[in-house]
């Protein structure tokens, strides 16, 4: 039998911080958007401005910081933690959800588009999350990291090498964290989103061919919006995900089950 008393307080997120990277576009706002709606106080980080962000999440009654960073590189990943602290005084949850992608034929694919991919969507995870770790084990009490890895971190795609080589990563660096912090009391966990209406997938959109053929392998017979990443991400930061560690939670469509 089902108490409902309890059910709110499973996804409240009142009282908690959360810090999500690539918050000014696409999945990273949504993700932004829905934890202040269950409450947390949400640090996005981005090159480019967060304005919209910060009205939508304002609009949802939560409050915002933008931090502005580049993750190409880990040299902003102590002072993103800094200015988190400094605003909130604490981070409890971490969304390491930056990514870029760039598509070419592996044969002629560059190693420019094989390091800045590797950079943003595997390398920045790792040291962001470590960095993370560190200051939520000082301070004690939990924490929880969600990674965005993709359903190319189950199957090859086509035309991403360095793509796919670091989003399967991503599903392994989840895994392999979850062993190491599961114990103290961080929860490492992912979410993979299968295709989605963003900046990232404009090209495929476009594509009339591609998109038809996507499109008829999706279930749900639609693409995925930013927005179907919310209660996820909501789900995964919050009570009631406490004994999930290293799971990967597809949110595709049916899109690997077809
Ligand atoms: P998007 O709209 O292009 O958003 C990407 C976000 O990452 C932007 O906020 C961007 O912000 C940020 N970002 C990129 N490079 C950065 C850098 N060097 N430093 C800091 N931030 C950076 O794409 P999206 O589709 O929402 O992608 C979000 C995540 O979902 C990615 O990890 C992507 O791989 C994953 N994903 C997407 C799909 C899909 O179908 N769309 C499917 C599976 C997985 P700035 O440009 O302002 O820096």
């Amino acid at each position: 039998m089902t108490d409902e008393r309890y059910m709110p307080s499973f996804f409240d997120l009142t009282g908690k911080t959360a810090i999500v990277t690539g918050a000014s576009s696409g999945i990273g706002r949504a993700i932004a958007v829905a934890l202040a709606q269950a409450g947390a106080r949400v640090a996005g980080v981005a090159r480019s401005p967060q304005d919209e962000t910060a009205r939508r999440v304002r609009e949802a009654g939560g409050d915002y910081l933008a931090i502005t960073a580049d993750l190409a590189s880990i040299e902003p990943i102590e002072r993103i933690l800094d200015e988190t602290l400094g605003w909130a005084g604490r981070a409890d949850i971490l969304v390491n959800n930056a990514g870029i992608i760039r598509r070419a034929d592996p044969l002629e694919f560059s190693e420019q588009d094989w390091d800045d991919v590797a950079n943003v969507d595997l390398k920045s995870v790792f040291f962001l999350s470590q960095a993370f770790a560190r200051r939520a084990l000082a301070r004690g009490g939990g924490a929880k990291i969600i990674n965005v890895a993709s359903v190319l971190a189950y199957t090859g795609g086509i035309r991403v090498p360095s793509y796919t080589a670091a989003k399967h990563g991503v599903a392994g660096l989840t895994k392999l964290l979850a062993n190491e912090w599961a114990a103290k009391g961080i929860n490492v966990n992912a979410i993979a989103p299968g295709y989605v209406r963003t900046d990232a997938t404009q090209a495929l959109q476009d594509d009339p061919e591609r998109s038809e053929r996507l499109l008829s392998r999706i279930p749900a017979g639609r693409w995925g919006e930013p927005e179907d990443m919310g209660g996820a991400a909501v789900f995964l930061a919050s009570r009631a995900s406490d004994y999930c560690h290293g799971s990967i939670l597809v949110v595709d469509g049916g899109w690997l089950a077809a």
